[in-house]
């Protein structure tokens, strides 16, 4: 028998932490990891043989449930054909088009194979077009693990920042300027002082990656004029919001044109794709038209894209995203109805298919309010969930997903076993 015990005691053997991304160690929540054997729709089930309904989906890819046919179909042939030519085919030509149909603002796209490939190279691209260094990016928004985005907030405002992991030197952090979500007047006073230094900013137009918060709209629209006005570029990172808060991601919802979009995640169905794309004239400075380099050996690779376009053709049919909302939309009014019963400082609320639940009075709108959060009662209403086959994400700044896959009764079943779980936890 290889239960979730016996396996993470062997992981931890051979890989660092018995995990290949930091999060997965349940190190924020405690107790063991979840090693899932299979997946279908709404539902996971993992190495001891216990079955879970899911809202971390991958961490977002699983948008359409685990397994859908139409989507494992569509591997399984592009399979058959072959795994990688590394060269170009026919479907990748097709996801590009399809991308740029979906979204507007891309008249041109490139496609990677991750989210941190596609932020990492819409930096470097930014840089080469505007010829400044600056990036500018917010407290809280992950925007993957490039170096000069593991970066924190400089010990003043307006001070460029430190990195936020060993290994990124100094020099490379010194570039990025990290200001509060939210926060008008931070971006105007770095505007007033530093804008010929601004190659671009980059952002969550609804963040993800400090559980879920909210732009005011006041903010990103003064942040696109900002950006026009001083010609740095706007980079809307939608690695997690892409089709996943709405059929044209953050931007549609805001009616906000950034000049560059990072995607990942829903992309790929799955399957590793990350895109970055956006404006004509500053993609065509990518190598080989442009002095920018950037290059992938398994760049659109022919069974990721399979599941990619799969899952987009369902995300794109009629009614798909109004579907995936009301379903976050009845969880989240229902979590919070049980909470009211047993007298829980808790909030919830969400966008799209993607919610935040938060133990504390109000919804927070930066990082500094989320982390006032009570940590401890999310870690015990965690496995309060977990015990009773509800796998929500292991940490209490992460946002949650649900998939089209989730039925109202799953969400039913959800709420009423998260109603036992808050009253487990008051008296404990
Ligand atoms: C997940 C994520 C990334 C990184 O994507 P990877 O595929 O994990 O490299 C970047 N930006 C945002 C907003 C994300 O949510």
């Amino acid at each position: 028998m290889n239960n979730n015990e016996q396996l993470f005691a062997r992981a931890q053997k051979t890989i660092p932490g018995g995990v290949n991304s930091p999060v997965r160690a349940f190190r924020s929540v405690g107790g063991t990891p979840r090693f899932f054997v299979s997946g279908a729709g709404s539902r996971l089930v993992d190495a001891d043989g216990k079955e879970y309904i899911d809202f971390v989906g991958s961490w977002g890819p699983a948008i359409v449930g685990h397994a859908h046919p139409a989507v494992i179909d569509a591997v399984q042939r592009a399979a058959a054909q072959g795994l990688s030519f590394g060269a170009p085919t026919e479907a990748e030509v097709e996801l590009a088009e399809l991308l740029c149909a979906m979204l507007p603002s891309l008249e041109m796209v490139r496609l990677v194979s991750s989210g941190t490939e596609a932020t990492m190279s819409a930096i470097r691209l930014a840089r080469g077009f505007t010829g400044r260094d600056a990036i500018v990016k917010f407290e809280g928004c992950y925007h993957g693990h490039a170096d000069s985005l593991l970066v924190k907030a400089g010990s003043g405002l307006l001070t460029f920042g430190n990195p936020s992991s060993g290994g990124v030197p100094e020099d490379f952090a010194k570039h990025t300027l990290v200001l509060d979500y939210n926060d008008i007047g931070q971006l105007e006073d770095t505007f007033a002082r530093a804008a010929d230094r601004i190659a671009a900013v980059i952002l969550e137009p609804v963040v993800g990656n400090m559980n879920l918060i909210q732009p005011s709209p006041a903010f990103i629209r003064r942040l696109r004029e900002l950006c026009s006005q001083h010609g740095s570029l706007l980079i809307y990172d939608e690695v997690m919001t892409g089709f996943r808060v709405g059929p044209q991601g953050a931007q549609g919802l805001h009616g906000i044109t950034p000049d560059l979009t990072t995607l990942g995640k829903v992309i790929g169905g799955g399957m590793p794709v990350g895109a970055f794309g956006g404006r004509r004239d500053v993609m065509q400075h990518i190598a080989p038209l442009g002095p920018v380099y950037q290059a992938g050996t398994l760049s659109g690779n022919p069974v990721a894209v399979a599941a990619g376009l799969a899952t987009l053709k369902i995300v794109g049919e009629p009614g798909f995203h109004d579907r995936l909302g009301q379903t976050a939309a009845r969880l989240v009014d229902g979590l919070e109805a049980a909470a009211r019963e047993a007298e829980i400082a808790f909030r919830a609320q969400s966008v799209g298919g993607m919610f935040g639940i938060y133990f504390r009075d109000g919804l927070p709108a930066s990082y500094a309010e989320v982390m006032q959060s009570d940590r401890e009662r999310f870690n015990r209403f965690f496995h309060a969930m977990l015990d009773r086959g509800v796998y929500l994400a292991p940490s209490a700044f992460e946002a949650g997903f649900v998939s089209a896959a989730h039925s109202p009764a799953d969400i039913e079943t959800t709420v009423a076993l998260a109603r036992e779980a808050f009253a487990a936890i008051r008296q404990g």
